[in-house]
């Protein structure tokens, strides 16, 4: 999904090299696999044959991050319980990836679910209100002193983070509760620079070295033809709002404007 992201944008400098001919065969696998995927025309992304092809797909990606990375210059600094990045408001989750990770929750942490829909709501409640801020102070008042065009998203989201709302699937131990179903968003954000600099207050340092490290266009248009397929949130793609949706079976969190 490469559309705008919840994550700051990587430096222009990118820290990663060309893709090596052995990223690039993964990479064809990768398309491969989605596109079988899509040739299965599987009625719900829960079918067993879709959850273990992506499951394979997952495989593949950390397999071609991890042929990238290894070839960087730079040295990740991504480790266990480092969760500074998961204040970020998660914007770019694909439907199918919000049905199984739900189904996961459902399987794995029935009891949690009231608590973290409850949760779930009340920060898609606080983006609203930021969103509701920005149309009437901050991009009026902007207007009056700037002739640069603001991006409304990126505010959002970045006044969003300032807020430090841990995500709720990360549990009391600073480790993600559905690590092995999380998002590709979150798994393509690395960084490599020192971890306490992903903080709020740091994270635009100058020394800040945070890119994303994902999949290029052939696999998203794949990826963006199977999450049609299964969307029944109206576009909408953030996982906060989601969820409940997957878990409740209805939706009552649905923002005014889909980001
Ligand atoms: S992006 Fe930053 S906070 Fe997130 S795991 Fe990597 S170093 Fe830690
Ligand atoms: S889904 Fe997991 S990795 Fe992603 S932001 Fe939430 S806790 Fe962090």
């Amino acid at each position: 999904m490469q559309k705008k992201s919840d994550k700051p944008a990587p430096p222009e400098e990118t820290p990663l090299p060309p893709p090596s001919k052995k990223a690039r065969a993964l990479h064809a696998e990768i398309v491969a696999g989605l596109k079988g995927m899509l040739a299965l025309d599987s009625a719900t992304p829960l079918d067993p044959v879709f959850t273990n092809a992506y499951e394979t797909i997952l495989e593949l990606f950390g397999a071609y991050q991890q042929e990238i990375l290894s070839r960087s210059h730079y040295q990740v600094t991504c480790g266990k319980n480092c969760a500074r990045c998961c204040y970020h408001w998660v914007a770019d989750v694909y439907s199918f990836e919000a049905a199984i990770i739900a189904e996961h929750i459902k399987q794995q942490l029935p009891s949690k679910i009231p608590t973290l829909c409850n949760a779930l709501r009340e920060d898609a409640a606080l983006l609203q209100t930021l969103d509701d801020m920005l149309d009437e102070r901050v991009l009026k008042d902007a207007s009056a002193h700037t002739t640069e065009a603001l991006d409304r998203d990126d505010l959002l989201l970045e006044g969003f983070y300032q807020l430090r709302r841990a995500c709720p699937l990360l549990d009391s131990s600073g480790a993600c509760s559905i690590y092995p179903v999380r998002p590709m968003s979150c798994r393509s954000y690395v960084s490599f620079s020192d971890p306490l600099l992903c903080d709020p207050d740091t994270i635009y340092y100058n020394e800040v070295l945070t890119c994303l490290c994902t999949i290029e266009q052939a696999a998203d248009d794949v990826l963006e033809k199977l999450h049609d397929r299964y969307d029944h949130c109206e576009h909408d793609t953030s996982l906060r709002t989601l969820l409940p949706y997957y878990l409740e079976g209805f939706r009552d969190c649905i923002l005014k404007r889909v980001i």
